[in-house]
């Protein structure tokens, strides 16, 4: 199980019209993918949830196992770096662009803490390597990340991709092209068997 974010592709998209957010989960609940709001911006499971799973999910999970725990919706006031960071051990693999070389994931997660407090732009970590006063931009995650306003999440989710041609047209009703941000890298998901089945 794990927490997916669906965020704007685009880190200039601006936070889409409640109207637009509204058709959005229309569409999801039309579809089948969600249900009625639980509270407000908190959505269930729908009868159809398998469907937000691409159909070789299926070899690795029972149809009844292709659901999630819960769809949030969030708006926040200023561009929040995603996936959003609890914990020390946040991106093993992270490594800087300018040198190659791996970046200490307790200096990493230190300055990412600091974005609480300070906004994107203000963003430097320096490379203990080349020394180099990174932005966010100059650092490989190793895994798919995103600055956003706007962005679902997908609480506990039994599989980290979702069914590319319906991911497209939510997109299209929501007005900008989205993409998933899993909260950690697959690969570090503990629990996750179909990952490591899946590995070479
Ligand atoms: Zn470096």
């Amino acid at each position: 199980m794990l927490n997916l974010y669906l965020a704007p592709r685009s880190r200039r998209a601006p936070v889409p019209e409640d109207a637009a957010v509204d058709a959005a989960i229309r569409f999801l609940q039309e579809n089948g993918v969600i249900g009625e709001a639980a509270s407000p911006d908190e959505y269930p499971p729908g009868r159809d949830v398998a469907n937000l799973f691409p159909s070789d999910a299926d070899d690795h999970l029972l149809p009844a196992e292709l659901t999630f725990e819960a769809w949030h919706v969030h708006r926040a006031r200023r561009a929040t770096f995603l996936p959003e960071l609890p914990q020390a051990d946040g991106f093993p693999g992270a490594t800087c662009t300018i040198c190659g070389d791996e970046i200490d994931p307790a200096g990493l997660a230190e300055a990412l803490g600091r974005l609480d407090v300070f906004p994107v732009h203000r963003f430097t970590y320096t490379c203990p390597s080349c020394r180099t006063e990174l932005e966010l931009r100059d650092i490989d995650f190793g895994q798919p990340t995103a600055l956003a306003r706007f962005w679902f999440l997908i609480e506990g989710a039994a599989f980290s991709r979702l069914t590319p041609a319906l991911l497209e047209r939510l997109g299209k009703v929501l007005g900008t092209p989205l993409q998933v941000v899993p909260e950690r890298p697959v690969e570090h998901v503990e629990d996750w068997v179909p990952a490591r089945r899946r590995r070479p």
